[in-house]
């Protein structure tokens, strides 16, 4: 095996926007090795491109360094269990590995000890020595790879293919998990995005009397309601956040939840702001509703007035990726949900520069709604 050679897709530098993608390039390596008797050797047959990549290959991601291959999100196929991979497992209370299987990838690896303030209790997302498979260490875009074993989650028949969209469900589950939606509520959600329609899909299990949804592109408000929003409303991008809250306000005023799912700066500020009404402070939500800032762009706000926040009660929630539970739990919503999923994958794009640099184009073009797709074991 040490002689094999295998393709991979590197990032070879940051680029400005008139060069990418031309900074992908597949080339040659020698093949990954057991990096460690608890790894699993793998063959990624299905990975997607998500903004992070995309951030990290035009130099808005500073933890990547580069050359590197990304892909974080994605199935493999296993190869090669190593000798003390289930023995870990077990201790993890995980199912054994075996030759042949296919397995979702948790991309964040994080150091589980009892002594780690975070891991101890649950809180992996900010467990200080985890790292990303794919941003921090060699990821998917390349035809095999060393895994930690415990990154691995078997995957049940008929979602194979849908891999990739795991780690987005656990980020979906772990915010949502923020929040209670009961039957009767109004919800509003800012965005109708990948991540905003993976919102709404978990929203719609509650049973709400109203679900508005909103967006400067009217197809995509049509595909939020094609999953079940109630309300859509199409915002304008020279419109002010003042004449959205009103916009908003007409049709579902005193929401009981709000998600920001775009991470856009006038979005976060419109989920979060006061505007007066009939002589009264007003924020989307009632009094005591629920705000869940979803979306990140790292922006700074304006014109937020907290003691507003006091008057409705209402601390936002924000969430940042996701545990490991949240990660295995999103496999059920993987499989609930597998029959909605596929018109959001791409038609796979082989592992050749090509196929590569032709995929992060078309992800960063936007116009697809959901991810793009790299298969990496196809060369054409
Ligand atoms: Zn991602
Ligand atoms: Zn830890």
């Amino acid at each position: 095996m040490a002689a094999e050679r295998i393709r991979r897709a590197q990032c070879l530098r940051a680029v400005q926007e008139s060069e990418y993608p031309d900074n992908f390039e597949v080339n040659e390596g020698p093949a990954a090795e057991l990096a460690d008797p608890t790894h699993v050797l793998a063959r990624p047959y299905i990975a997607t491109i998500c903004l992070t990549d995309i951030k990290i290959a035009t130099g808005h991601f500073e933890r990547a360094e580069l050359p590197r291959v990304l892909g974080h999100e994605g199935g493999v196929d296993i190869v090669v269990v190593g000798e003390k991979a289930n023995e870990l497992r077990a201790e993890h209370g995980l199912a054994p590995l075996e030759e042949g299987q296919r397995a979702a990838m948790d991309p964040n690896v994080v150091c589980l000890r009892p002594e780690c303030p975070y891991c101890r209790r649950g809180h992996t997302n900010f467990c200080p020595t985890m790292y990303g498979i794919g941003v921090s260490s060699d990821g998917l875009f390349q035809e095999q790879l060393s895994i930690p074993a415990l990154q691995l989650d078997i995957l049940p028949n008929g979602v194979a293919h849908l891999a990739p969209f795991q780690e987005l469900l656990a980020c979906v589950l772990h915010g949502y998990k923020k929040i209670s939606v009961r039957p009767g509520d109004k919800v509003i959600i800012l965005g109708s995005g990948m991540s905003a329609l993976c919102q709404l899909m978990l929203v719609r299990r509650h049973r709400p009397s109203m679900i508005v949804v909103t967006d400067l592109v009217q197809e995509r408000l049509a595909r939020a309601a094609a999953l079940g929003a109630t309300h859509a409303v199409l915002f304008d991008v020279e419109q002010s956040k003042e004449a959205q809250f009103d916009a908003l306000w007409q049709t579902a005023e005193g929401a009981d939840v709000v998600i920001e799912a775009t991470g856009a700066k006038q979005s976060i500020e419109l989920a979060l702001m006061g505007r007066e009404r009939d002589g009264e402070w007003r924020m989307l939500i009632r009094r005591g509703g629920q705000i869940l800032l979803f979306g990140i762009e790292g922006s700074e706000l304006e014109g937020l007035n907290q003691e507003i926040w006091y008057l409705h009660g209402a601390a936002p929630q924000a969430s940042f990726i996701y545990n490991r539970d949240d990660f295995f739990e999103a496999q059920r919503l993987l499989v609930d949900l597998a029959d909605e999923l596929p018109p959001f994958l791409s038609p796979p794009h082989p592992l050749t520069t090509e196929g590569v640099r032709e995929a992060f184009r078309t992800a960063k073009a936007g116009t697809f709604v959901g991810r793009t797709a790299i298969a990496p074991q196809q060369a054409d």
